[in-house]
């Protein structure tokens, strides 16, 4: 997790997407057995606008979760077809630093930047 490979090292390129991807179901699985746990534990002693709180942050974590998934998803997607690396909106390539810290994100730094304005 230090230096980022090459772009042409599809394999090594491949394994951090899946890696990520497994750890991102995981975190997904136990998300959802933490809220039955939850419930079962605490509910006595917390209000129920603090559980239905509680309970909305963790559906909040689960959808980010799935989203984070589906964008890994893609970028998998797009390594096998050959645009992984590439801005999806100009096209150049994305700074392996950035790409290696998050391999699902799809535009470059400055089309980023652009895209937040
Ligand atoms: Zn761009």
């Amino acid at each position: 997790m230090d230096t980022p490979p090459p772009l042409e090292d599809q394999p090594a390129w491949r394994d951090a997407l899946e890696q990520r991807a497994a750890d991102t179901r995981r975190a997904l699985d136990e998300g959802t057995e933490g809220d039955v746990t939850l419930d079962q534990t605490r509910v006595g002693r917390l209000s129920r606008m603090d559980a239905l709180a509680s309970q909305a942050l963790a559906q909040a974590a689960q959808r980010r979760r799935g989203g984070t998934l589906k964008a890994l998803e893609a970028a998998l997607a797009r390594l096998e077809s050959g645009q992984f690396g590439y801005c999806l909106s100009c096209d150049e390539p994305i700074a392996l630093a950035r790409l290696w810290h998050n391999p699902a994100v799809t535009l470059c730094l400055s089309c980023a930047a652009e895209a937040e304005r």
